[in-house]
């Protein structure tokens, strides 16, 4: 269950998590926030869309999401920036690090790959908005591809 308090994005309870099943920490780069996933993963893919682009300052990003139960906050607490309606982009306030995507009425949550300990975990099978793909990013051919949502 995600609560949004001001800013604040606190992820509480939700079932207890099974015992060291598929489990898989991440965090941001100076540690003020730690979170953890427990798979199987909804799905992982790149988003190519000019909102993420310039939300990571990157070509692209990798999303990891699962269902928003097997999603818990164990340390610290995301910052939240509203990149458009409905959409709640979660970060560190300390670092700066993105850590999360969450859009309304989507029960996945999304965290990026990256901030993963082991970001190997997860195997992307698409990519999304191509639409906005930059000329200099390629991509995997095996992967599916959507010019925009899925
Ligand atoms: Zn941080
Ligand atoms: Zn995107």
């Amino acid at each position: 269950m995600i609560t949004s308090t001001g800013n604040n994005l606190a992820v509480n309870g939700g079932p207890k998590m099974a015992e060291n099943k598929d489990i898989h920490d991440g965090g941001c780069m100076c540690g003020a926030v730690r979170y953890r996933i427990q798979g199987p993963f909804s799905y992982s893919a790149h988003c190519h869309c000019r909102s993420c682009q310039r939300a990571v300052g990157a070509g692209f990003v990798t999303y990891t999401a699962v269902p928003s139960d097997r999603l818990e906050i164990r340390k610290g607490e995301m910052a939240i920036y509203n990149s458009s309606s409905g959409v709640r982009r979660g970060y560190c306030r300390d670092c700066g690090t993105s850590l999360l995507y969450a859009a309304e009425g989507w029960d996945d949550p999304a965290i990026m790959t990256a901030t993963l300990d082991d970001p190997s975990v997860a195997t992307p099978s698409s990519n999304a908005y191509t639409a906005d793909k930059l000329t200099w990013v390629m991509l995997d051919p095996a992967l599916k591809e959507y010019r925009h949502f899925p």
